[in-house]
């Protein structure tokens, strides 16, 4: 029987809050007014405003201003895009989240090639994606961006790991795939046509997954020993908040595994708001060039040893 570890966000969070006050601090010196995060929520979705609450929750503790953009689940695309561009010209926004869903009828790659990259604190446009993807420095999204940097906090080995990513979108499995391959992981991306999961997941060191679907990795399916990284935020029948592993029965047979609630969730909302400084440095140098400052020296791309390569 093996001791699981239970990688708490707790712990890393401590950190991340000493380094979102310090960055802050120095942007209002710079900038000379405090950054806002605007979340812009278009209608009623369950699920995006228990998002807008948590990001309440730590953007109150680490004293960022969040504010609330409502639009009618009627509004229209041109609708959509006149609010999106209205926040990227206004000087006291420092970054912009649109919650996803959007109601049925509006296209969420409208909002892509809307917003402004240099205010996109989750790393969706084309600009950021892009340049993700191409090893540059980027705001990089918030989720992908914070399991990485639990597994640092603790010290889990990725150079030469096989590690597997269930799920394939835009704002957590592609990039965190992404991400990994940056440092030198062997990664396999599933989906749902993958035909044959367990095995995919069975010979993975690590095993990250964003799926949104509750009990999906059950214990018989991880190589005694893997490290689960759970990024699923599902309600359950009894009204509780799971994640995509089966979290009690994997204790005992996994090396290591976040719990949900409190393994990924606390440490995403704190890289949104690291973002949004981050969005308020680059939007004063008029660049993404720099936005490193999240990166610790030792992960920065070295020229002989290439993650692009
Ligand atoms: P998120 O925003 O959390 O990444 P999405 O709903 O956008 O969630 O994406 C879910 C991803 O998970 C999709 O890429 C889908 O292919 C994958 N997925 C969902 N269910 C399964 C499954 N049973 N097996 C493998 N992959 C799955």
């Amino acid at each position: 029987m093996i001791d699981t570890r239970i990688l708490k966000g707790a712990s890393l969070a401590k950190r991340l809050r000493a380094e979102i006050a310090t960055a802050k601090a120095h942007l209002i010196e710079l900038d000379g007014h405090a950054p806002v995060l605007a979340t812009l929520l278009v209608g009623e979705n369950g699920p995006a405003q228990a998002y807008r609450a948590s990001i309440d929750r730590t953007f109150q503790r680490v004293e960022i201003e969040h504010r609330h953009v409502e639009l009618p689940t009627t509004t229209s695309s041109s609708e959509l895009e006149a609010a999106v561009e209205e926040l990227n010209n206004n000087d006291e926004i420092t970054g912009i989240l649109v919650l996803m869903p959007l109601p049925g009828h509006l296209d969420p790659h409208l909002i892509l090639e809307h917003l402004s990259p240099l205010k996109d604190v989750d790393g969706i446009t084309p600009t950021n994606a892009g340049r993700l993807h191409l090893g540059l420095p980027s705001l990089r999204p918030s989720t992908p961006a914070g399991g990485l940097e639990l597994l640092d906090f603790f010290n889990v080995n990725l150079e030469g790991s096989r590690v597997t990513v269930i799920g394939r979108s835009n704002v957590v499995g592609r990039p965190m795939a992404t991400l990994l391959t940056q440092r030198h992981a062997t990664v396999t991306l599933c989906h749902r046509r993958t035909v044959n999961l367990a095995g995919e997941v069975r010979r993975a060191d690590v095993v990250c997954i964003a799926a949104g679907s509750p009990g999906l990795v059950t214990a018989d399916m991880v190589k005694p020993g893997a490290i689960v990284l759970d990024f699923g935020v599902n309600v359950s029948s009894h009204g509780t908040i799971v994640g995509d592993a089966d979290y009690e029965n994997l204790l005992g047979v996994a090396g290591a595994i976040t719990p949900v609630p409190g393994g990924t969730g606390p440490v995403t909302a704190l890289v949104l708001a690291r973002n949004t400084l981050a969005a308020g440095f680059a939007t004063l140098q008029g660049t993404l060039d720099n936005v490193l400052f999240d990166l610790p020296d030792r992960l920065q791309p070295s020229t002989e040893d290439s993650p692009l390569s």
